[in-house]
């Protein structure tokens, strides 16, 4: 087994030497109390135990979670558990050491699903997980943590990050990280970079920015994406291998082991983990797959339904999908755009709308105006 990958599948929350560690920790108020916004938590500190991030380190996705205001309420990810629990051993467990009212279950027919109603519940939750690793289960990123991100274009590949960070910070912004984007199959880097910042409240005015680095560029949100993130440790869709504590599954054979140890010979005939069927499972033609593509081709033609599609998108402080802080390796346009919360393309659609709008009805308005104003002298000379 390779080493990222067993570093990986290294549950425990106590195992953090190789800054590798699953078990995501949100940290309370009450343990920053003196940290105030200008003190400037780091988002990716990570207690307990503190972990330094790796530069190369992926998948590391342990992370503090600063609580925001208390007048704002915070979204905080369920855990979906498939395998290795009893119900009433687990329940009890949690409910030994959580408030009852801070958490409740759901059932699925695919999972157990928990929801935490609190910070400390979340923290509570992914402790317990995370230690007993026989325990089979996922989870999300929560939102707060997730940084506000663009891509520029036109900036030749060869920048250095460190120049286009630079640049960005001189500008007013904290840089999380600055990306090269690869081309999706032949690799090659593309002039087009992905910047992620800190949340903050000036955001939205990267998009003022129209040359760095001595280049004219332009500056675009993440394109909304239909197909839903796949994790590749367990290949189901909908989470990233981040948050994943599943059996792996490999893309290639189906079978129960990562795919990065798969002794399958390219002669023989590939098994989707997924349906079973004569492909692997990241096949965009595997029957899962259309049939999720399907769905929400629907749900959002439901939408659009309601909503004119837009022609150009304003920028907004949404969150948008997370990377690891401080690594500024290449990756390919899929891989960072892989993770687009489901969630997100409902309230962007909205968003949207809300601009759409405004751009049809401040020319009418105007026009209405004018013509008001006409009539005027044309009523007064009528005898
Ligand atoms: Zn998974
Ligand atoms: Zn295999
Ligand atoms: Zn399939």
């Amino acid at each position: 087994m390779p080493a990222s990958k067993s570093s990986k599948r290294n549950l425990s929350s106590s195992s953090s030497n190789d800054g590798v560690n699953k078990n995501k920790i949100f940290v309370s108020p009450n343990r920053f109390a003196s940290l105030s916004e200008d003190a400037d938590p780091h988002p990716e500190v990570f207690s307990p135990p503190p972990v330094t991030v790796s530069p190369q380190a992926e998948d590391t996705s342990s992370h503090t979670y600063m609580e925001p205001p208390p007048t704002t309420k915070p979204h905080i990810p369920p855990f979906c558990v498939s395998d290795g629990y009893d119900f009433s051993t687990l329940k009890n467990s949690l409910l030994k050491v959580l408030d009852p009212s801070s958490i409740y279950f759901k059932n699925t027919l695919k999972y157990l699903i928990i929801h935490p109603r609190s910070i400390s519940a979340y923290n509570a939750i992914s402790e317990y997980l995370s230690n007993n690793k026989q325990i089979k289960f996922h989870s999300y990123l929560p939102k707060p943590l997730r940084p506000y991100s663009v891509f520029i274009r036109h900036l030749h590949p060869s920048t250095s990050v460190e120049d286009i960070e630079a640049n960005i910070t001189d500008k007013g912004h904290e840089v999380i990280q600055v990306t090269n984007i690869l081309h999706r199959i032949n690799k090659r880097a593309l002039p087009l970079f992905r910047v992620d910042l800190k949340l903050a409240d000036n955001n939205s005015d990267i998009f003022d920015i129209d040359s760095l680095c001595h280049t004219k560029i332009k500056i675009e949100r993440p394109k909304i994406k239909l197909s839903p993130p796949q994790c590749k440790d367990c290949q189901a869709y909908f989470h990233t291998s981040n948050y994943c504590h599943h059996s792996p599954r490999c893309v290639k054979c189906g079978d129960n082991h990562p795919s990065a140890i798969c002794t399958k010979p390219p002669s023989s005939p590939a098994k989707c983990a997924l349906c079973a069927g004569p492909h692997t499972a990241s096949y965009k033609g595997c029957p899962v797959y259309k049939n999720i593509i399907q769905s929400r081709k629907k749900s959002k033609s439901a939408i659009n339904r309601k909503l004119p599609t837009p022609t150009n998108p304003t920028p907004s402080s949404k969150n948008r999908p997370v990377f690891p802080n401080s690594i500024h390796n290449n990756r390919s346009y899929a891989n960072v755009t892989a993770n687009t919360p489901p969630e997100d393309s409902y309230s962007i659609s909205i968003n949207k709308f809300i601009e759409e709008f405004k751009t049809i009805i401040n020319p009418l308005i105007i026009l209405l105006t004018s013509v008001l104003n006409r009539l005027q002298p044309v009523t007064v000379s009528v005898p």
